[in-house]
This record gives structure tokens, sequence and C-alpha cells, in this order.
């Protein structure tokens, strides 16, 4: 089911602030909607574009502002460290080699299976098709603790 109205819209943009906006969503999903698994660079460069076009897509349609939405609380596997925010809801299981798991965006997911020594990551009930698949490929082009180098994020 599609809704057809955004919630809380309280300071609807100007019509051609939205055009712009999805000009800039469909260009970017163009340029960055398929990377190359192989290449983290290309990751972290599609990142930051489809994030850019994101928080103009919100900004034109009067959503909150993205500094509330960075201050909410993030998803377990997010390591304190790590400064990026949850790129969606929480859709795997992260478990080390140990059994211990934490829950976790796609995003910090990856961040945190590519940190463990012999980890696994499981779908959650309800998640995307493909997220555990995503992770996990997204972690075999993590560093470890890729939140201390700069480049992905910041
Ligand atoms: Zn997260």
């Amino acid at each position: 089911m599609i809704h057809t109205s955004i919630h809380s819209v309280d300071n609807p943009a100007e019509p051609g602030e939205l055009a712009v906006a999805i000009r800039v969503g469909q260009y970017m999903l163009a340029r960055y909607g398929t990377v190359d698994s192989s290449d983290i660079f290309a990751y972290a460069q599609a990142h930051g574009g489809l994030a850019e076009s994101l928080r103009i897509m919100l900004r034109a349609l009067g959503a909150e502002p993205v500094a509330e939405q960075q201050a909410a609380p993030r998803c377990p596997a997010a390591h304190p460290d790590d400064p990026t925010p949850c790129d969606g809801p929480a859709v795997v299981t992260v478990l080390d080699a140990a059994n211990a798991g934490a829950n976790g965006c796609e995003h910090h997911g990856a961040r945190l299976l590519a940190s463990l020594d012999g980890g696994r990551v499981y779908a959650l009930p309800g998640a995307p098709a493909g997220a555990a698949i995503r992770v996990f490929k997204t972690a075999g082009a993590t560093r470890p603790f890729a939140w201390t180098e700069r480049g992905e994020g910041q």
C-alpha cells in the first residue's frame, strides 16, 4: 500500500523546489543506483550522493530537519565511535563467533560484520528481500572498524 500523503507536512515547499529535488533524485539514482560491489570508494561516493539527494527531497517536502533525524536513536549494531546515521530500520541480525548478536540497519550491520572475526548475518522477519546478502557483500568490501578512517560517511 502506498501512502498518498506525507505525515506532518507543516512547511510545504514551493512546487519548484520539489521539481528540483525529483530531478536530483532521478539523476543520483541513475548514476549511483548500481555500484560495483568490489569498490568501497564507489560505495562511499554512491552513499554520499544518494544521502544528499534524499536530504534535498525531504527538505523539499517540508519533512523534519536532518539534524533531528541524526539525533534519533540508532540501531544496536552502530558502534558508539561510529558517527554515521542509520540508513534505514533494523533489518538484520549480526552474530559473532560466540553467537552474541545485535540487530542493525544494513549500513551498520555491514560495518559490524566487517569488524567481527567469524561473524554471520541473518535477515530479520519482514526484512526486504536480499537484505542479508547486501550486508554480507558490503561487509566484504568494508574494512574492519571502518569508522576509524575518513572517506566513508563523516
Ligand atoms: Zn544503523
